[in-house]
């Protein structure tokens, strides 16, 4: 099933608008396990490395699709931690 961003698109951490990133993610952080918006940058920086059912999920910067973490994770090198 395909499930689309529909929310802001600026980044919690650096304020980029995640749309001119190839991918971004709505995700638990380092920040105290908060969730937050963050571009694919700064996912790898304040990350968890973990994606899924209450973790986070991955999407696409230019099509704003969910392409992971809801079951049906694609794995990119973004993924690792
Ligand atoms: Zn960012």
């Amino acid at each position: 099933m395909e499930k689309k961003w529909l929310g802001q698109t600026k980044c919690d951490f650096c304020g980029d608008d995640v749309k001119s990133h190839q991918i971004f993610f709505d995700a638990k952080t380092t920040c105290n396990g908060a969730w937050a918006l963050v571009c694919g940058r700064c996912f790898v920086i304040h990350g968890l490395g973990r994606l899924g059912t209450g973790w986070g999920q991955m999407y696409d910067g230019k099509t704003l699709q969910r392409i992971g973490g809801g079951g049906d994770v694609r794995r990119t090198s973004a993924e690792n931690d």
